[in-house]
């Protein structure tokens, strides 16, 4: 058999990219600044929260970088969560409703201050919460709306802070994907009474490990500030940042609004170009956004427009684009309420309370027959994602991109004859 170019990789073709030849922007990664800001609070001994001033003066960066009135720096995003949700007045036993369609921390989160997550369906174009969905869940045991920017693009927090206000509950928005999100020209994490971010390894700002708290609410902040030290005062956690994890954020951040430019303009560029490929849906930008956060792109794969033969699966698209060595995620794979710490938390860990305790406020959660069908659809069928580092790259490589999908459409058949 003779290997022609424009035969598929998956079938022993020649890839549109050599990944040896031309690797792909690597993530996270440090510059000489990096490690000298570093280095400087290592030698100076001061390491911790109490003794050094870097972790204030991440604060005070992110309080001007976000506009939020009050920021206090953690340990992690789902720290972060957990601080923002009790400072909100979460308590045990109290419902929050989360979307489907997110890392399982949001809804680990609300398990760790006692609280009850109610999953709600999503919007398939944005991936994100459906406000109808949410809406339709609120019993009189629900206290806050904890909606997530997924992939950092903004949900509609418009419709979201109506319902809250309507039905007098509180909004904690899950930003940790969304530091460079905008909605209505307003960062997102700082639109809800109180939001959150993470400088995870992966996420577009890192440090590692660590997060942050933002509110407008002085109120909330005293407590958030309590909640996330251990003292004598109150309940409180260790959820300290440490001084090096402070400064390495604070020196990223210094980069930051260029590389989210150059995401940005290779977003616009993909979005356009893919949308003219039949079933290649990215995510749709609504009027309320102003900037997408960009913690990747997520594209839909609709097979029925897709395929123009027999049905090509999202599955056989995507192993089918990384032979032609463009990386490309499934999303989420499933619905949170659909992994293991829900359907078997009795069979794991016995004495995990609220899950697994036989707890008064779980036991009306049936989650093993739960089914929120456009969340189970995306995930099963249709979702995939290009992970923010590849959008760091050239014009030339989300060309690249563009044409190995177009490659893919225009060669289709090879993957239904040999069923690959
Ligand atoms: C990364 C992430 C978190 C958790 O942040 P960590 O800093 O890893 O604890 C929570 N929610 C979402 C949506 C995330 O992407």
């Amino acid at each position: 058999m003779s290997v022609s170019v424009a035969q598929l990789a998956v079938a022993g073709g020649t890839p549109v990219r050599d990944t040896n030849a031309r690797p792909w922007p690597a993530w996270p990664a440090a510059t000489e600044e990096d490690i000298a800001a570093v280095a400087d609070v290592l030698r100076s001994g001061k390491w911790n929260r109490w003794r050094t001033d870097r972790v204030v003066a991440l604060e005070e960066a992110l309080q001007e970088f976000t506009g939020a009135a009050h920021v206090i720096a953690l340990a992690s995003g789902t720290a972060g969560i957990e601080v923002a949700l009790k400072a909100a007045g979460v308590r045990p036993g109290d419902e929050v409703i989360v979307p489907a369609y997110t890392y399982v921390a949001t809804a680990t989160a609300v398990l760790q201050v006692g609280g009850v997550p109610v999953f709600a369906d999503i919007i398939p174009e944005t991936e994100n919460v459906d406000p109808a969905s949410m809406e339709s869940l609120i019993t009189e045991r629900t206290r806050a709306l904890l909606p997530v920017h997924v992939s950092g693009l903004p949900c509609d927090m418009d419709a979201i802070n109506a319902l809250a206000a309507r039905r007098g509950l509180r909004v904690i928005e899950d930003a940790a994907q969304g530091i460079g999100g905008m909605w209505n020209g307003q960062r997102v994490g700082t639109i809800g009474d109180v939001g959150e971010y993470s400088f995870q390894a992966s996420k577009n700002l890192p440090g590692g490990e660590g997060g942050a708290v933002v509110t407008n609410d002085p109120e909330i902040a005293e407590k958030a500030f309590m909640l996330m030290h251990i003292n004598y005062e109150v309940l409180g956690w260790n959820y300290r940042l440490t001084g090096m994890t402070a400064a390495l954020i604070l020196s990223q951040l210094e980069r930051f609004p260029a590389l989210q430019a150059r995401r940005q303009a290779n977003a616009a560029f993909l979005r356009d170009a893919l949308a003219a490929i039949p079933g290649i849906a990215p995510t749709r930008v609504d009027p309320f956004v102003t900037a997408d956060g960009l913690h990747g792109l997520g594209v839909r794969f609709i097979s029925a427009e897709f395929s123009d033969g027999a049905p090509v699966s999202r599955d056989a698209f995507a192993k089918a684009l990384r032979a032609e060595g463009i990386p490309c995620a499934l999303g989420y794979g499933d619905p949170v309420y659909r992994s293991p710490l829900f359907q078997e938390a009795h069979t794991r860990m016995q004495d995990q309370c609220p899950v697994a305790c036989n707890h008064p406020a779980m036991v009306n959660m049936d989650y093993a027959n739960l089914h929120l069908p456009n969340v189970e659809r995306l995930c099963a069928e249709e979702a995939l994602r290009f992970n923010q580092p590849l959008l760091l790259g050239t014009r030339e490589d989300m060309q690249d991109i563009v044409d190995a999908v177009g490659k893919i459409h225009a060669n289709q058949s090879a993957l239904t004859a040999a069923a690959i």
